[in-house]
């Protein structure tokens, strides 16, 4: 049975999920090749990303598929009641709260396990961590997976390298079509939403300090500098430190942009970008966000620890009084901005990233027998065809090679 807020809220869900959905061309052209060839009939599927309006459209695409669907979140504070409400509403298992605690969290993640799915599709590696350590019997139920987030595939492949992973994973987050929209512009646009829907200042002028200048830190500082902030990059790598550097942005460590910063974004997928070394240094009205993994890129422990008190400065924003006076901000728990103090992604962009999700769990099915152990990238087959019809809703078309350019670039060309 579904583990919800408030079912009276199905009706505002409903509305956002209308809303998402007429903005989702691609995934709803896939939801109506599914609905015809029902790909998941008899499959159960257990899916942890963001409990939002977007994410509901691809649980719809995936459940008309045939799929009975049990899904949760995957952030406590990402989840929007009325998209669970009017998930649950429609007869779908629904486990997750905006706001819950680590043991409900933990719970409901349980919940969706419990069900003995043989597909699972996560965002950041929880339930698969889950399966592999405290529902190992589990185990034998499942197939395969697909993983949305860089992070988790970073911890994917960690479990890959240590011999621990016991089915194949589908990194959706590595497919061209998602990282370089999803994470760039998604990110870059979402972020910014979120800040300044949170927090209602202005952006212009400002000292902003980007953590991680990989596709999520481009993206975000690509947009602080249109809203015509000064943007410096922190990096630990050096050639993605000079490409930062080339794109026209300041870099330098944490140590020296602590102090010079109005505005903190961490997107690094590390731990502990922002902390004890750093909050001394940190300018009165300081504001941190992160962007990156959970909530463990800001130090949010130390941040406590080594403030005096601390106080709600405005919905979604703490404020914490520093033993030396000054005042730093922290919204949504340093959990991520976009998701936790926002919406997240817009439509049109997770349209390519779901219609990525929903044919690697397809092809994940199809192929189960022939599929590896271990992470398995994205067909390039779906990459393309992803591209392809995203171009074609937007109404745009590309060249084609002739015989002879195809010749040329194979070297089958006579010789002079
Ligand atoms: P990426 O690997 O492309 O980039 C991460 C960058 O951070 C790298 O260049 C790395 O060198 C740098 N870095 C690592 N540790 C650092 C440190 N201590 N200080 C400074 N820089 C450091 O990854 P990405 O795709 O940009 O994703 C970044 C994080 O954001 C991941 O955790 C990912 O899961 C998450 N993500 C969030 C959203 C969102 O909606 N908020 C969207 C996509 C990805
Ligand atoms: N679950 C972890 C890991 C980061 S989530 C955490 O919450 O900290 C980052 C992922 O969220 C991205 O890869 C992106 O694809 C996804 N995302 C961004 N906006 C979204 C939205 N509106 N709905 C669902 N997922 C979204």
């Amino acid at each position: 049975m579904s583990d919800i807020r408030d079912i009276s809220l199905a009706g505002a869900g409903e509305q956002k999920i209308r809303w998402a959905s007429r903005n989702m061309p691609l995934l709803a052209s896939i939801r109506a090749e599914f609905e015809k060839s029902k790909p998941f009939r008899g499959v159960k599927i257990a899916l942890s990303i963001h409990m939002e309006a977007k994410t509901a459209c691809l649980c719809r695409a995936l459940e008309l598929g045939g799929a009975e669907m049990h899904v949760t979140g995957c952030n406590p504070l990402s989840t929007q009641d009325d998209v669970a409400a009017a998930l649950a509403g429609g007869g779908m298992d629904v486990h997750a709260r905006r706001g819950a605690s680590p043991e409900e969290y933990s719970r409901h993640l349980t919940a969706v396990l419990e069900a003995k799915p043989q597909i699972v599709i996560d965002d950041g590696g929880d339930l698969v961590n889950l399966l592999h350590t405290r529902l190992t019997r589990l185990l034998p139920h499942v197939l395969g997976g697909c993983e949305e987030t860089t992070t988790g595939v970073s911890r994917l492949r960690a479990m890959e390298r240590r011999g621990a992973l016991r089915f194949p994973v589908i990194a959706v987050n590595n497919a061209r079509c998602k990282y370089l929209f999803d994470n760039r512009y998604g990110t870059g646009q979402s972020v910014w939403d979120g800040i300044n829907r949170t927090t209602n200042l202005i952006v212009a002028g400002k000292n902003v300090v980007v953590a991680g200048y990989g596709w999520c830190g481009k993206g975000i500082a690509m947009r602080a500098k249109g809203f015509g902030a000064r943007v410096v990059v922190t990096e630990i790598d050096p050639v993605r430190a000079l490409e930062a550097m080339m794109d026209g942005f300041s870099v330098m460590p944490m140590e020296r942009a602590a102090a010079l910063g109005d505005i903190f974004v961490t997107a690094t997928g590390c731990r502990d970008v922002i902390d004890g070394r750093h909050f001394g240094s940190l300018k009165d009205g300081a504001l941190l966000c992160n962007a990156g993994h959970f909530n463990v890129e800001i130090a949010m422990e130390e941040l406590e620890a080594a403030a005096a008190s601390k106080y709600e400065a405005r919905r979604n924003i703490a404020g914490y009084v520093l033993k030396n006076g000054r005042h730093v901000f922290a919204i949504a728990e340093g959990r991520l901005v976009n998701l936790a103090s926002g919406d997240g992604h817009p439509a049109e962009i997770m349209d390519m990233s779901f219609a990525i999700q929903a044919l690697s769990a397809r092809f994940l099915l199809e192929n189960r027998v022939s599929l590896a152990v271990g992470v398995v990238d994205v067909p390039e087959g779906i990459d393309l065809e992803v591209a392809r019809r995203k171009l074609a809703a937007q109404g745009a078309s590309i060249d084609a090679l002739t015989p002879g350019q195809e010749a040329y670039l194979e070297g089958r060309e006579p010789a002079p």
